[in-house]
């Protein structure tokens, strides 16, 4: 099949959508670069009051008829505020928080999921074809004029590799399914998988994905602590800034604390790693 080349304008409404096989070839050219964007897709319902609930059973004579009743928003942060002055985290993994991520690098893929204790579905590059990949340009790169250059040519070279790969191997496997007698159209759908699985493997670490992540409470402190800090890298560190920001304006009493180690402990834990900026990042976490 011979690519079928459409301009940068034209091409945009192609980049939005997945095309079917058919548009693979169409897509090229397009503009690529990808934003993130972060969603608070669901959360245990009233996570605070649930947390509260918790902490009461564990510190008063209520019984489990009894533990939500007459919680109203000050005696839910009084239980909340006794917990984080004691460090007794266990009552908030009771509540769980879930995120749809877009427009982040696969190289966010593998620190993000280094968190183990959290839910990850994450698009498939087994399934999905990158009819053209879009791509996370890193701010540095971007910033400087013959770095950009250098990087989106790099982008143009690994998509055509990968489609010509996924075009070699897709004719490479259509002909062998159809002399092993399958219908042309079982023929073309297994080939067209068994292409785009092997053809990733050229895709760049900038290769823009999609994800839908959930961890409970515990476990965001436990994020925002090591990824809020300066020293984490500027894309996990943008995401759990945007993260932090969602689950603060529907869970507070929970989050006004919660952010990078230095603001939660008041010292930086990073040694002579600090970044130096203590007072800075407070400013910036602290809530009003
Ligand atoms: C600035 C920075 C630099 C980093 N650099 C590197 C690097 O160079 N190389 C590298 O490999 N990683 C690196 N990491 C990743 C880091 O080592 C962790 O894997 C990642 O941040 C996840 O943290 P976590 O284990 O606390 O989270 P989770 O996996 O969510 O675990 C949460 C907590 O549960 C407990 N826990 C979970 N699993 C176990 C277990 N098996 N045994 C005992 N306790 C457990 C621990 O208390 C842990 O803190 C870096 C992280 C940061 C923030």
């Amino acid at each position: 099949m011979k690519p079928r080349r459409v301009s940068a304008v034209s091409s945009n409404y192609f980049c939005s959508r997945q095309g079917e096989w058919e548009d693979y070839f169409s897509r090229q050219g397009c503009e690529v670069e990808a934003k993130l964007k972060v969603k608070l897709l669901q959360h245990t319902y009233e996570p605070e009051k649930l947390v509260a609930s918790a902490a009461r059973l564990c510190y008063s004579s209520s019984g489990i008829n009894d533990i939500m009743e007459g919680l109203d928003e000050e005696e839910t942060s009084r239980f909340i505020n006794m917990l984080m002055s004691m460090g007794h985290e266990s009552p908030v993994e009771h509540v769980s928080f879930t995120f749809g991520i877009e427009g982040v690098s696969r190289s966010l893929l593998a620190q993000i999921t280094r968190h183990r204790i959290a839910s990850y579905s994450v698009k498939s590059q087994r399934w999905v074809k990158e009819g053209q990949f879009e791509y996370i340009i890193p701010p540095e790169i971007n910033g400087i004029p013959e770095a950009r250059e250098i990087f989106l040519q790099a982008m143009r070279e690994d998509q055509e590799r990968y489609d010509a790969l996924v075009e070699v191997l897709f004719a490479q496997h259509l002909q062998v399914f159809l002399n092993e007698g399958k219908p042309e159209t079982e023929a073309r759908r297994d080939a067209q998988k068994k292409a785009i699985e092997d053809a990733r493997y050229v895709l760049p670490n900038a290769c823009e994905t999609k994800m839908v992540v959930t961890m409970n409470a515990r476990s965001l402190y436990n994020f925002f602590r090591q990824r809020c800090c300066n020293r984490a890298q500027w894309e996990i560190h943008e995401l759990a800034d945007e993260m932090l920001r969602l689950v603060r304006q529907v869970a507070p009493a929970l989050f006004h604390r919660a952010g990078p180690g230095c603001y939660v402990l008041g010292r930086c834990p990073e040694g002579k790693m600090t970044c130096g900026k203590a007072k800075e990042v407070k400013n910036k976490y602290q809530i009003g």
